[in-house]
């Protein structure tokens, strides 16, 4: 008899690094769940290329850092596929400043996308994930949450945060081999990094041994392997995928 398919979520999915990883784990053969935000247009554009090719997605629009949003988006999970093994969270903003300039505003809006939305997202994801067997869940921080970074202290709490809270789930869900992992990318090139001054780049740069930004294709390959049955053993852990920027 033949396996059911497995269902990935990934949030922040249409975008960038996200869109990587759904294009990835749809070739790896899950039906894709994309949550956008905002970006519907590309989000359906996803949705009708897996239909092109025999594949199956879908979009739904939610905010994250809202638990009714995230409530909806697994119930309609379940009530579509009637299961949910993998969670990538994904899904991030920036709002950058020196912390003598920056806002209390500017702390809570990435407090709440990049630090609840992820623990709003692995609670309500835990009972279906558990109910699969051999749960994942992969988060995407960031080397700013391991190193801190200049003009970031709102986001790199916020990821550094996300890395105690995969070591803590990693604990309570073992006993389900259920694995909870980190992917802290380096300096990626997608619109979030676009917006940087040539100054910032130059000097991002300068400290990658590799000499060259990454692609969210690097992201999405440790992701797919963070996924699959070879990681199975492995959980609580971060990968760095940063071109060599940060060695300890
Ligand atoms: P991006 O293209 O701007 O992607 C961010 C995604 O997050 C977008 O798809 C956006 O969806 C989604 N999002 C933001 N707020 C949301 C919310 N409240 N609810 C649902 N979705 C929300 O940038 P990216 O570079 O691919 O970033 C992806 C992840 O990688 C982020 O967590 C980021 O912190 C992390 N990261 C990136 C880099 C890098 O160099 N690029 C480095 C380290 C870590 P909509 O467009 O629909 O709003």
């Amino acid at each position: 008899m033949s396996q059911p398919q497995k269902v990935a979520l990934v949030t922040g999915g249409a975008t960038g690094i996200g869109l990587a990883i759904s294009q990835q784990l749809l070739n790896d053969g899950y039906i894709v769940v994309v949550n956008y935000q905002a970006s519907q247009a590309a989000a359906d554009a996803f949705v009708e290329g897996a239909k092109a090719k025999q594949q199956l997605a879908l979009a739904i629009q939610a905010n994250i850092g809202v638990s009714s949003d995230v409530i909806r988006v697994m119930d309609t999970i379940v009530s579509t596929f009637g299961r949910l093994d993998v969670i990538v969270n994904n899904a991030g903003i920036t709002e950058d400043g020196l912390m003598l300039r920056m806002n209390e505003e500017q702390f809570d809006r990435v407090i709440q996308t990049n630090l609840k939305g992820v623990w709003l997202v692995c609670k309500y994801g835990l009972k279906p994930l558990m109910q699969a067997g051999n749960g994942r869940i992969i988060n995407i921080a960031s080397v700013a949450g391991l190193m801190g970074n200049f003009g970031q202290s709102n986001y790199a709490a916020a990821k550094a945060g996300v890395i105690g809270l995969t070591k803590t789930l990693a604990r309570e869900m073992a006993s389900r081999q259920l694995t909870v992992n980190v992917v802290a990318p380096g300096f990626i090139e997608t619109r979030m990094t676009d917006k940087l001054s040539e100054q910032v780049k130059t000097s991002a740069l300068n400290m990658i041994p590799l000499k060259r930004f990454g692609q969210p294709e690097d992201i999405a390959h440790m992701v797919s392997f963070l996924a699959s049955p070879k990681a199975q053993y492995i959980t609580g852990q971060t990968f760095v995928v940063d071109g060599g920027m940060t060695m300890y």
